[in-house]
């Protein structure tokens, strides 16, 4: 059976009826890359860059981050990469980006929002996203998304980077996350003119659950699997404009069962850790995108996520 899995890694993601779902991976560092193409990766759909350069005690000069995102590109070798611009806050403090002092963090200065502290870091990583985009298929997605106004103001501050080097760089595509519920219920203001959106389950199933992912007492209530998150995702996939593709790089994809339920969805891409590309290959190549679609139909018609997650495990059974 392994075997059989591996020998299929790097075919492309698609239904057993030929209906394509890319399989990427999410990356962290030059060494991660080369792990995921070798797995059988289609890309990075998530670079996740405060990981990255997480080390660093100032901010990366664009040149620095120019280096490191070309290296990564050329890992994948011609594979789409996107770069998604400082996650910060939260969970996450950075020693070069503003840090205050919240009762409750991760309602806070999270993401996008922290950079209106710091526009010049991340018009600094835009310039270099931009950089690289010129010779790599390089995008870029910015994170903690709540409103058609902080992608307005994200907007600007690209074209501010780009403007240095006569514009954005064609074929560099923009897009947002979606994981907070405002902007899955909102997407088709907030996605307006995008080119992608790629829904972070994760910060999604937190923020829908009111239940904080690191918070043991409460985390098994974050269950990206529970319907009402679910719902979200079809939402999103119903909703999002014309030309915009929806993707998930929340960890919910790297679940191969769920990967097929989220195909099903109407999801159009997912990005997984390396480790699990190509058994989520494996489950997508099982199923016709019908079967997929039937499965999301019973999933969202489950009361709980306990529900959802004896249907997955029914489902995996049942053609083993
Ligand atoms: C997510 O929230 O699902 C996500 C992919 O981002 P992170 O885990 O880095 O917050
Ligand atoms: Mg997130």
């Amino acid at each position: 059976e392994a075997e059989r899995v591996l020998a299929r890694a790097h075919e492309p993601g698609a239904t057993a009826d030929g209906h394509p779902v890319p399989v990427l991976a999410n990356v962290t560092t030059p060494a991660d890359a080369g792990r995921a193409v070798a797995s059988g990766a289609q890309g990075c759909g998530l670079l996740r860059t405060e990981v990255l350069f997480g080390h660093l005690d100032e901010a990366p000069s664009v040149e620095a981050q120019a280096a490191a995102f070309a290296g990564i590109a050329e890992a994948f070798a011609g594979r789409p990469v996107t770069v998604r611009t400082w996650d910060v806050g939260g969970d996450k403090p950075l020693p070069f980006l503003p840090a205050p002092t919240e009762a409750n963090p991760f309602l806070g200065e999270r993401g996008l929002r922290l950079m209106r502290r710091a526009p010049e870091v991340l018009r600094d990583q835009l310039a270099a996203v931009c950089r690289v985009a010129r010779d790599h298929p390089v995008h870029v997605m910015f994170p903690m998304v709540s409103t058609a106004e902080e992608v307005a103001w994200a907007l600007e501050r690209l074209d501010e980077a780009a403007a240095a080097a006569g514009g954005r760089p064609a074929g560099m595509r923009v897009g947002v996350m979606v994981e907070v519920p405002a902007a899955a219920l909102a997407v088709r203001r907030v996605a307006q003119g995008l080119d992608f959106v790629s829904i972070g389950t994760n910060d999604l199933a937190q923020y829908t659950m009111a239940a904080e992912r690191g918070n043991t007492a409460v985390s098994a209530l974050a269950d990206a699997r529970h319907p009402a998150v679910l719902d979200l995702v079809a939402r999103v996939c119903a909703d999002a404009p014309e030309g915009t593709h929806v993707a998930v790089c929340g960890d919910l994809a790297s679940d191969p069962a769920a990967a097929v339920l989220l195909a099903g969805l109407g999801v159009e891409e997912l990005s997984v850790v390396p480790t699990q590309v190509a058994l989520v290959k494996a489950r997508l190549r099982d199923v016709t995108l019908a079967g997929a679609r039937d499965l999301a139909r019973r999933a969202l018609a489950c009361g709980s996520a306990d529900e959802v997650r004896a249907l997955l495990a029914d489902v995996a059974g049942a053609d083993r």
